[in-house]
């Protein structure tokens, strides 16, 4: 057996020599990952743990989406794929690799040779300018790939400008003939709504001031959370974010952004 580690944290499971119950959530907004491989895995170590051959159940929460997923398995449908895992493993010829949506949280990413195929494939389709402006009916059938690849180019540059950012935080400026990149610095002054109030009072309204103000949803939330007693932070917050409502001072806006729902079946959109 080839020497490889796997390691992963299941969120919640339930072990009884009868019946082993595993489920993760999931916060992503990407589905297209299949999240069985990663359940069995736990599966299997749970049962070796525990030493027994139970009935298997693994469930996925899509907390976005408010789905759950699940399947069942006999023991020995759990030991069949693992000795499957193994047998790609020992039989990988250590060059062959087959990149998609499963590579997203990769670590091994930024060597891999599929995702730099793939990330050059993507920089070439882009950089064909007749992408631009083409018929939504002839692009249609290539965007599911088309889109995925330049979701994973971004993912690379963002990566990359990290690794850049950090190294020149850490090292100092990096010499390239005759320019070098060093961090620069960009000043943005900010105002101490608590030092400044009084000012502002002599010159603002209160209204004026009211759209001049944000309260930071989040930070506010923190506060109160932090002044309750423990096992009385959620009520504290919801009570607060009732009283907001009934005050009418929750406002909701909505932003957009692209995402991949099923597509409608003829007729359904119109009923
Ligand atoms: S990035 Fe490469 S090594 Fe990582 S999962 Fe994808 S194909 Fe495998």
């Amino acid at each position: 057996m080839p020497a490889f580690r796997l390691t992963g944290h299941p969120d919640v499971a339930s072990v009884t020599p009868e019946r082993l119950v595993v489920l993760d959530w999931k916060t992503g907004r990407d589905t297209s990952a299949a999240p069985l491989p990663q359940l069995l895995g736990y599966a299997y170590c749970l049962g070796r743990m525990a030493n027994i051959s139970p009935q298997v159940s693994l469930k996925i929460a899509w907390l976005r989406e408010g789905n759950m997923q699940e399947w069942d398995f006999a023991w020995l449908e759990v030991v069949e794929y693992i000795r499957g895992l193994h047998s790609d493993v020992r039989n990988w010829d250590g060059k062959s690799y087959e990149a998609g949506a499963h590579c997203r949280y990769c670590p091994r990413s930024h060597q891999c040779p599929a995702q730099k195929a793939l990330a050059q494939s993507a920089m070439t389709t882009l950089a064909d300018t007749s992408v631009l402006g083409v018929a939504r009916a002839d692009i249609a059938p290539a965007l599911p790939d088309l889109y995925a690849r330049v979701q994973m180019l971004e993912r690379h540059i963002k990566a990359f400008r990290k690794w850049l950012r950090d190294d020149v935080e850490a090292n100092g400026p990096i010499v390239c003939g005759d320019k070098t990149l060093a961090m620069g610095e960009r000043r943005i002054s900010s105002i101490d709504p608590q030092r400044a109030w009084a000012v502002l009072q002599e010159h603002l309204s209160e209204e004026e001031l009211a759209r001049c103000l944000k309260v930071a949803k989040g930070e506010m939330l923190a506060v109160i959370a932090s002044k309750a007693t423990t096992g009385d932070k959620g009520t504290a917050k919801a009570r607060l974010m009732k009283q907001l409502e009934d005050a009418d001072a929750i406002s909701v806006s909505v932003r957009t952004a692209l995402e991949w729902i099923e597509t409608p079946v003829v007729g359904e959109a119109t009923q």
